[in-house]
């Protein structure tokens, strides 16, 4: 890909994830009480309330749980097709996120594959992407 396609507005809750791929990790949010990994970021745990949640790195791995197939040029730096999809970690089920399948074929996309993080670094933002392995 060239050029830059649409970057996030970092925040301080969500920093985390946009820039542990400058250290090669995916960094989630996880509560220190009961253990509940949190995505997208909230400053209080989503299961006990409680406000004892900080980032800590997951193995990157999941599977893809649904997907779309982009064949419309929304950013001249993505040209299509490209694939968007829902990734589930391994980590918890239902901890999910919305990301990007790179080095597949659109075609070769399938509900359940598994797929690895890999990272897209634009400035200080580094993208988590995911292909398969
Ligand atoms: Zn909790």
């Amino acid at each position: 890909m060239s050029g830059t396609p649409p970057l996030p507005a970092v925040t301080r809750l969500d920093e985390h994830f946009w820039r542990g791929g400058a250290r090669g990790r995916l960094m989630i949010l996880r509560c220190d009480v009961c253990a509940t990994w949190l995505h997208p970021p909230t400053p209080r745990c989503r299961r006990c309330g409680s406000t004892a949640v900080r980032p800590q790195p997951v193995s990157g791995r999941g599977r893809v749980l649904t997907y779309t197939v982009n064949h419309q040029r929304w950013f001249p730096a993505m040209p299509p097709p490209y694939v968007i999809a829902i990734v589930e970690l391994v980590e918890q089920p239902h901890l999910q996120l919305l990301t990007r399948l790179v080095d597949c074929d659109p075609g070769e996309v399938r509900i359940g594959m598994e797929v690895g993080v890999r990272f897209e670094p634009h400035g200080d933002v580094h993208l988590p992407v995911f292909a398969p392995i």
